[in-house]
């Protein structure tokens, strides 16, 4: 055995362990990619236009982890945007998560402020409230408003997303965008938050710039592999690497399509969901993120499909106790080996965001060393 270590996936969760390797061990690393990029699907790419396109939607980075923010900004400056999603509600645009804000565009003035004082009489100022909690009410006022936000704001979106209703998704997903008791109107309240400078794929090849570290791409994991290095760190799917001798986990798989419009904007916001009307679950412009000044614009549409294995891509784990069980039988069979490790949303089955991705990965460092 060589005294190598291998990571597959050039994501972030591979990147960050590869890089605490090869920096603080000082040892070799070798990362592959099936994929002819790095970045994973933070991936994002100058397209002919100026436009820094996230190929694989909108990601925008934050957290109130001190360490991973610490450990990011070696490798990027990032703006100070703040992200705000809009929301088409019967027609008015307005912002989501659902806040004190949002009665006011969508209700006439006195029931908006009928509402807003029985909100602040029976929660706390600034309290997020998940919508299968907040339907949990007995005024006749609230319960009409937890009925309108579910109805409006959660029904049809989630069953676009996830091909259920909400009660039927699991509740901390639902929860991750919360109604809002504030007037607060940012999607995230993060301490930090902000778009890398030079984009994502810069960022994380400058994670992976490191004499040993060896990148490879178009490079598919292979069993055999095990045996021929000190460590290997997987950030794959991990009923892949168990060859599904378990059954698959499900994942729920999304597209894009992508138009390009002959004018400065498309719309005025960064992401424009539509919770009410159409397939697709939002819109994304992306020249928001750099403030990329160009005279055309590129949007994407996103729409949400079962993932099938060989035809599309893994994009989220799907939350339920069914595949939690399933996903126990495989971690089980992880915790086994004794120089396999798994990270990141495939590797570990969670619904990661990039700032936990690289949390995690510097927590198995520390529990490497
Ligand atoms: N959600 C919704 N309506 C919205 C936005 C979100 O019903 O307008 C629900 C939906 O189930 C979604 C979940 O909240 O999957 C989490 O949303 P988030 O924006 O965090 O999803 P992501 O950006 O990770 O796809």
């Amino acid at each position: 055995m060589s005294n190598i270590n291998l990571v597959v996936g050039a994501g972030f969760s591979g990147a960050t362990i590869a890089r605490k390797i090869a920096e603080d061990l000082n040892e070799k690393v070798v990362v592959i990619d099936c994929k002819d990029h790095i970045a994973g699907n933070a991936y994002d790419y100058r397209d002919e236009n100026g436009i820094m396109i996230h190929k694989y939607g909108s990601h925008i980075f934050h957290t109130n982890l001190e360490n991973v923010w610490q450990f990011l900004s070696r490798f990027t400056s990032f703006n100070t945007y703040m992200h705000k999603v809009i929301a088409l509600i019967d027609g008015i645009e307005t912002t989501i998560p659902f806040n004190l804000r949002t009665l006011y565009d969508v209700f006439p003035e006195t029931l908006a402020v009928r509402l807003e004082q029985k909100l602040l009489a029976q929660f706390e100022y600034n309290k997020k409230v998940p919508i299968l909690e907040f339907q949990k009410q007995d005024d006749a006022d609230l319960k009409f408003l937890a009925n309108y936000v579910y109805e409006k704001v959660f029904l049809h979106y989630t069953t676009k997303q996830w091909g259920l209703d909400p009660t039927k998704v699991d509740g901390a997903v639902t929860a991750r965008v919360p109604v809002y008791i504030s007037c607060d109107e940012r999607y995230f309240t993060d301490k930090y938050q902000g778009i890398p400078l030079e984009g994502y794929t810069k960022t994380v090849e400058k994670m992976l710039n490191h004499p040993n570290i060896e990148v490879k791409l178009n490079t598919p994991f292979e069993k055999s592999m095990v045996d021929q290095y000190k460590r290997v760190i997987y950030t794959g799917s991990v009923d892949q690497f168990f060859d599904y001798k378990f059954g698959e986990l499900p994942y729920r798989s999304v597209y894009f399509k992508m138009e390009t419009f002959d004018k400065p904007y498309y719309q005025s916001n960064s992401v424009v969901n539509y919770p009410c009307n159409y397939d697709f679950t939002r819109i994304h412009e992306y020249k928001y993120y750099l403030d990329d000044q160009t005279d055309k614009t590129v949007i994407a549409k996103e729409y949400s499909t079962n993932y099938e294995r060989g035809k599309n891509e893994p994009f989220y784990p799907i939350a339920s106790e069914a595949n939690s069980n399933l996903y126990a039988k495989y971690k089980a069979e992880a915790d086994k080996l004794n120089n396999v490790y798994f990270l990141g949303r495939l590797g570990e089955y969670k619904y990661y965001d990039m700032d936990k991705a690289v949390g995690r990965a510097l927590d198995l460092f520390e529990a490497l060393k």
